[in-house]
Parts: C-alpha cells; sequence; structure tokens
C-alpha cells in the first residue's frame, strides 16, 4: 500500500503539499477544520485529491504514516494532539517539500522584516537573471513550485510556526533579521520556547553553507555558540571586526565573499530597519556569487512591499501611511523611529502578549495625538492614556479616517502601525490596510 499522508489546512501551503504528495504516488488526504476557499477546492478537484472542510474525520487522518500541518494550525489544537498522542510524525509543507528539490535555498526568519528582506532578495535574483521561485509565508507553496517543475533557487519566508515542524530542512543560506518578543501567545509566553524555534533555520548546516544574521541583536549573540551554523556573514551599522556588510561615510560597505559599496541614499528603501534589511540581501545576493552591478541597481530599484511603511496620500499636508504589518511592538518601533515628522499613531487590535515600554519613549517624542482602533481598547487606555496626549477610541476604520482627519494638522503624519494582530476587526492585516487606504482614498475624494 501506499504511503498515506494527511494535511492539516487547505490554505496556500496545504494545497500544494497535497498536489506534489499526490504527483509523487501518495495516498493523499486533505482536512481543514474551516472552510476551504473555492480557488483551493477546485484545485483538489482538478488532481483528483479527497478532502473535507469544517470536520476533522479521526479515522481518515489516524490511519496516516505522516502529517503534514499547515504553520496557523497550533500545536495545542485538539487534532494535532491526537496525531502527537498516536505517535505520527508531523512536518511542515517546507519540511515536505525540501525533500523533493535539488535547488539551493535561501531562508530569511526574524521577528520583524522577513517579508521585506525575503522580497529584495528574490528582486535581487531575478535581475541577475536566476531562476528563482519565492515561497514560504509569501509567494505561491514551495511544495506546489516543486510539482510544476522546480527553480534553480528557492527565497523561502520562514515564520517560527513553520520552523516548529522542520527537522531534516537545510538552508544553504540562513538569514536570521532579529529575535524580539512576538507570538508569545502560541509559545506558552515562553520567550525562549519562540528564540529556539527561530534558530531551527540553521539546523543541518554545514561548513559550506552561509549564516547571515544582525550582529548587533543580543540574543542571537547569545544563541549563536549553542548551534551548528555555516560560515558566517554578520551585518552591523558600525564597523566591527568581521562585518560582511557596515556603513561608513554615509556608504554600505559589502566585504565578503566580493568587495564593494554603495551610497546609503540610493537604497530605495528607507529607515533603519530597512538599512538591515538590504544588507543582509545584499549579503546573501554577493554569497550567491551575483554581480556587485547587479545587486547595486537592485538595491535601487526595488519598489517596497504594501502594507510596509506604504505611503497613501497626502491631505490637507497631512501625510496617510499605511504600516499594518507592523503587528508587534518591535516594528512598530521601527516605523516611529523612521518618522521625520508629528505622528498621529493608529494602533491596537488583537494584543498577543505586547510590553509597551519599548515604544514609551518614542511616542512620548514623536506622537500628537493617539488612536486606538480595536475591540477592547482598556490596556491601551491603562498604558497610554497618561501621556497627556489627543486620544480617541474607534472600533472601525471608517471612523478612525474621521479621528485622524479630525485631529491631525498640517505638516504632520498619520501612521498606521498597530503593534497588534488584526483578527478582532478584520480579517487579516492585509484587510485593515486595505481599509485603511480606501478610508483615505474617500477622504482625498471629498476633498478633493
Ligand atoms: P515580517 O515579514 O517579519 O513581519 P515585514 O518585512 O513584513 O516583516 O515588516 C513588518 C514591519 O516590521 C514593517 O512594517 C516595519 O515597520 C518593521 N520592520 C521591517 N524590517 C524590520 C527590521 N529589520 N527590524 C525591525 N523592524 C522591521
Amino acid at each position: 500500500m501506499e504511503k498515506r499522508i494527511v494535511i492539516l489546512g487547505g490554505g496556500e501551503s496545504g494545497c500544494g503539499a497535497a498536489i506534489l504528495a499526490k504527483k509523487l504516488g501518495f495516498d493523499v488526504f486533505l482536512s481543514d477544520f474551516g472552510t476551504i476557499a473555492d480557488k483551493y477546492k477546485k484545485m483538489l478537484d482538478d488532481k483528483g485529491i479527497e478532502w473535507e472542510e469544517k470536520q476533522h474525520t479521526e479515522s481518515l487522518i489516524l490511519n496516516a504514516q505522516e502529517v503534514i500541518k499547515s504553520p496557523g494550525i497550533p500545536t495545542e489544537a485538539p487534532m494535532v494532539q491526537k496525531i502527537m498522542e498516536a505517535g505520527i510524525p508531523i512536518i511542515s509543507e517546507i519540511e515536505f517539500a525540501g525533500r523533493y528539490t535539488k535547488a539551493k535555498m535561501v531562508c530569511i526568519t526574524g521577528s520583524n522584516g522577513k517579508t521585506t528582506t525575503t522580497s529584495l532578495i528574490y528582486h535581487i535574483f531575478r535581475e541577475a537573471g536566476l531562476n528563482v521561485g519565492l515561497a514560504g509565508n509569501i509567494g505561491s507553496s514551495l511544495a506546489l513550485q516543486v510539482a510544476e517543475g522546480d527553480k534553480d533557487y528557492y527565497i523561502v519566508e520562514l515564520s517560527s510556526f513553520q520552523l516548529d515542524n522542520m527537522y531534516e530542512f537545510r538552508a544553504d543560506v540562513a538569514v536570521l533579521m532579529n529575535i524580539t518578543p512576538d507570538h508569545l501567545d502560541r509559545y506558552g509566553y515562553n520567550m525562549q520556547n519562540y528564540v529556539d524555534a527561530k534558530l531551527r533555520i540553521l539546523q543541518n548546516q554545514g561548513p559550506d553553507d552561509a549564516f547571515v544574521f544582525w550582529n548587533d541583536d543580543p540574543i542571537i549573540r547569545k544563541e549563536l555558540p549553542k548551534h551548528r551554523h555555516g560560515k558566517l556573514y554578520p551585518f552591523a551599522e558600525v564597523k566591527n571586526e568581521g562585518m560582511a556588510a557596515y556603513t561608513q561615510n554615509e556608504k554600505i560597505v559589502f566585504t565578503e565573499p566580493t568587495p564593494f559599496n554603495m551610497e546609503q541614499e540610493e537604497l530605495s528603501l528607507t529607515g533603519k530597519h530597512n538599512l538591515y534589511n538590504s544588507m543582509a540581501a545584499g549579503i546573501s545576493a554577493n554569497v550567491a556569487g551575483i554581480r556587485k552591478e547587479t545587486i547595486r541597481e537592485a538595491l535601487k530599484s526595488f519598489k517596497g512591499v504594501e502594507h510596509r511603511l506604504e505611503k497613501v496620500a497626502t491631505i490637507d499636508g497631512v501625510e496617510y501611511i499605511n504600516d499594518s504589518k507592523a503587528t508587534n511592538v518591535n516594528s512598530c518601533w521601527y516605523a516611529l523611529q523612521s518618522m521625520k515628522r508629528k505622528c498621529i499613531l493608529i494602533l491596537g487590535g488583537k494584543d498577543k502578549g505586547n510590553n509597551y515600554d519599548e515604544i514609551a519613549d518614542l511616542v512620548r517624542e514623536k506622537c500628537c495625538g493617539l488612536i486606538y482602533l480595536g475591540a477592547d481598547n482598556s490596556k491601551l487606555h491603562n498604558y497610554f492614556d497618561s501621556f497627556g496626549l489627543p486620544v480617541a477610541d474607534v472600533q472601525s476604520m471608517k471612523s478612525c479616517i474621521e479621528a485622524a482627519h479630525r485631529m491631525a494638522k498640517n505638516g504632520e503624519t498619520v501612521l498606521l502601525s498597530p503593534c497588534c494582530a488584526s483578527f478582532d476587526l478584520f480579517k487579516s492585516y492585509e484587510d485593515r490596510g486595505n481599509q485603511f487606504k480606501a478610508e483615505v482614498k474617500n477622504l482625498l475624494e471629498n476633498n478633493g
């Protein structure tokens, strides 16, 4: 009998895994406790893959030899617990797909900057004319791409949840941007569990592999000696022994393998966080042997990623910026830090165990008003009201933008950088960002 593979979760990664597994001749079944989007149902039907939704039928799941779990399903989910009790191995889609490709893997993780850095690396590789795919949290599923023809390189964004169920997978180039508290609700409120998950990006690396990381991150530095890793390519803002990239006299200096430099001002992305993202991307491309001219040009021409410090419009001299993807406190810190003008900060949503101490000083320095956008804003009131700034409490994007328009004066910025997940009032951070943009456009039309 063929090996039975059961896939939990019928989204992008689950469907991709199912299609690859079917192609490889396994006995495949996909189960989703929620509903499956029509596009994925059609994909599964077209390939003759059995699936179910709104339920998990144990008799069809617990007879699997291996389970591929979507990163969105927590370990605590009752079905996952039963699979573990039955001793059935659970792996991630990336782990599964990684077994069936010979492509070189450039993998990016970190608490913040993953999508930007991944997109930037992908952009450079494409500009270099390489046969490259974008996968992981963004792009189409790695498994699907492997099933449909494979590539020479994959640029893979890995969340800690994906890394949780990866064992044999090896990154040729591993990039770790930073580690700050996030998702603690899924790690038993234990920071070390989350840190350990991130460091799994290094597992199975050998001396021919590369590890690109932010040298100033105290957690990464502390963890490094505990792990086996490839050749080190650290980067930092200030020149330091052994750095693969640093800044000096307004230039970014790349030291190895091929030394070159470029004007910091030429980078298409601004803000200190994007300097780090650009360094990490430049080093990864350098390690892959891409020509320095190509790297330089690509770092100049990159267009940015939606919902990350995205400029939406200027109305009555007030600039509106969509940073809906800032779903934790640290990313909001970077957003505030890069602001040149006074801000009305919109924050709130589903709190993941946030500690706002990290942004307190910047809020005092840069903000001239706060808008709490959440179903329950009591924690924000308790923390920020005493700062003495004008405050608004809203439960929809429409009233949020109305409040912003009332509060903001010519020369100020309205910044949506919410520190929180979006699920209390919105479908996703994309939905939150899109609603923000739609309401700002409305305002623009009504004022125009
Ligand atoms: P991720 O995919 O890790 O969530 P993104 O690239 O989508 O990261 O960026 C999310 C937000 O985090 C951005 O809006 C920005 O405010 C912030 N950010 C981006 N890069 C960094 C970085 N290197 N360090 C800290 N914060 C960052």
